[in-house]
């Protein structure tokens, strides 16, 4: 399905403004430049000229014209390494004057021949992801203000760790998964009971990779599988679900305790998808691992178990301990 026309006028636009700004910085670097060493000025309206004598030479010439234009090649040659000379003998690189676009592959134009380049379609997914996200609470949270200290540095005998440490390292996991996501080839599943942290970490990385530039869907699993459901039902276009399978992150939060046939099938179709296509998601949930195969059944805890990474989150409710803090001061 493509993207709407809304979402392809803003990631153009986006492709646009790069272009404009690259343009604008090379001016303003030739500017400096001619200013201080007015040679390479000299040198490029030489190579502008050599550039049309060579255009009018194919265009007009009836006789032989390739003694002609290999003269011009070599000057227009001796021009550039004079030019190259001349930087390097200032103390600049020898590029510095060619234009430093944000894409080098397409020049900031979006496209790639007849091809959509890969900076558009990135910018094209981020787009759809903002416009999915509307409307859903993507609060700001972050890893620094995730807080270790409501974690009991104590050691629990049924799982033979301490608390906080392990914590620590969930979070570690967290910070590296987020900072690393260009690599990302792996799912991950949350599995915890209420207030233990799961969607401020999960918000957390959603925040890190949006500032790289990647688009990612946040929302309620149950949100998330409604907003499907209404689409699959005509009641509105498919963008949103278009979204949820392209998006370069899904965050699917609190898996609800009660799935309907809709919601697993969805799921299923969700997870099966995106891994095929090497996209990953975050699942999390309140329920077992026992809970999660009796309600969702065996082939999608199957997938959730053999393939995602299991990040276990244990403590004891944060909200709770944040009001008592509170009602302490
Ligand atoms: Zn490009």
């Amino acid at each position: 399905m493509p993207y709407d026309s809304e979402v392809f006028a803003a990631a153009l636009r986006r492709v646009e403004q790069r272009r404009a700004q690259a343009i604008q910085e090379n001016e303003r670097i030739k500017y400096e430049l001619y200013k201080k060493i007015p040679r390479l000025a000299e040198i490029e309206r030489e190579l502008a000229e050599t550039g049309i004598k060579v255009a009018k030479e194919i265009l007009n010439s009836s006789g032989d014209t390739s003694s002609k234009l290999e003269k011009l090649r070599s000057q227009n040659l001796s021009l550039q390494a004079e030019r190259a000379e001349l930087l390097v003998a200032n103390g600049y690189p020898k590029e510095i004057l060619a234009i430093n676009y944000f894409c080098p592959k397409c020049h900031d134009t979006g496209y790639c021949g007849d091809s959509v380049c890969d900076c558009l379609r990135a910018l094209l997914r981020e787009e759809a992801c903002k416009r999915a996200n509307a409307g859903s609470p993507l609060p700001l949270f972050t890893f620094d203000t995730f807080d270790l200290s409501y974690y009991p540095d104590e050691h629990d005998d049924r799982f033979d760790f301490n608390v906080r440490w392990h914590m620590e390292k969930v979070l570690n996991h967290c910070k590296n998964y987020a900072a690393d996501f260009k690599h990302a080839d792996t799912s991950l599943l949350m599995l915890g009971k209420t207030g233990l942290g799961k969607t401020h970490l999960a918000l957390s990385i959603a925040n890190a990779v949006i500032e790289q530039g990647f688009g990612v869907v946040y929302d309620t699993a149950q949100n998330i599988f409604m907003k499907m459901e209404d689409e699959n039902f005509g009641r509105s276009d498919k963008k949103y679900t278009f979204s949820v399978f392209d998006c370069d992150l899904l965050i699917l939060d609190e898996l609800p305790d009660y799935a309907s046939p809709f919601a697993v099938n969805t799921l299923y179709n969700i997870i099966n998808t995106r891994m095929l296509h090497h996209r990953p998601m975050i699942v999390s949930t309140n329920l077992t691992e026992k809970e999660l195969e009796s309600r969702y059944g065996e082939r999608i805890f199957s997938r959730l178990i053999g393939e995602f990474k299991l990040l276990k989150f244990f403590g004891s409710d944060i909200r709770q301990l944040k009001l008592r803090r509170k009602a302490n001061c």
